[in-house]
């Protein structure tokens, strides 16, 4: 990881922490170099992962497109423990990640390599038909939002390729259940297996059995 990419991502706002970034940086590297396809993340926010991710894109020849519809999970909105007033449109007064994310993108250098789409993640998976080399899963982790991503997103990786997901708890004290649900789920299929390379802290990072 470039060291000024490695700033950049250390500086914007976001919930990963610095170790999962460079486990995600690894993750992403791999599956950029299997040359299975184009890298997925569901989650943008301000573009913290994206910088992780789309810095292996570009070691590794690929692309990273990141989704999000910059409006906010529900347990991010005003009120909720984790909602940061600064990313709130004074305009609308609704949550607008985007200008960041594009701005955290630009200043690591990655804007040939990172293509952010806005919008919703369901309805963007149903337009999408290219297989992945490596989903990672960060959006909303309500049951709902969590299990549609995973329904969505996971038949669209490669075989051999990658599903990262992140917030991860296998302590119910820790944090909420969903993304521990599809974690699990993904290895009850017996499609997915865990990863040699691991995963860190929350992240968990799964491999598709190979065809
Ligand atoms: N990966 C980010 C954090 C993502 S926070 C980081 O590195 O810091 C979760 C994001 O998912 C929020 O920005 C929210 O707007 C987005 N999100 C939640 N539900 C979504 C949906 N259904 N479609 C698109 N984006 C969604
Ligand atoms: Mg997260």
């Amino acid at each position: 990881m470039k060291p000024e990419s490695l700033r950049v991502a250390l500086d914007a706002k976001g919930f990963l922490d610095p170790d999962e970034g460079l486990a995600l940086h690894r993750a992403g590297l791999r599956a950029a170099a299997s040359g299975l396809g184009p890298l997925l993340e569901i989650g943008t926010y301000c573009g913290k992962s994206a910088v992780y991710l789309g810095e292996a894109a570009r070691e590794g020849g690929a692309i990273l497109f990141s989704i999000d519809h910059h409006r906010g999970s529900e347990e991010i909105q005003p009120g909720w423990e984790h909602h940061d007033p600064e990313v709130v449109d004074a305009r609308t007064g609704r949550m607008d990640t985007l200008p960041f994310a594009r701005r955290t993108i630009a200043d690591a250098g990655l804007e040939d390599h990172v293509v952010l789409i806005v919008g919703s993640s369901i309805v963007v998976a149903a337009g999408w038909a290219k297989p992945l080399a490596l989903v990672f899963i960060d959006g909303g982790h309500g049951t709902d939002v969590e299990w549609a991503d995973y329904r969505a997103w996971s038949p669209l990786i490669a075989p051999g390729g990658w599903l990262a997901i992140h917030d991860v708890f296998a302590d119910p004290t820790a944090g909420g259940r969903p993304p521990y649900e599809i974690y699990r789920a993904a290895l009850g299929t017996g499609e997915f297996t865990e990863d040699e390379a691991g995963g860190c802290g929350s992240l968990r990072v799964l491999r598709r059995r190979p065809a």
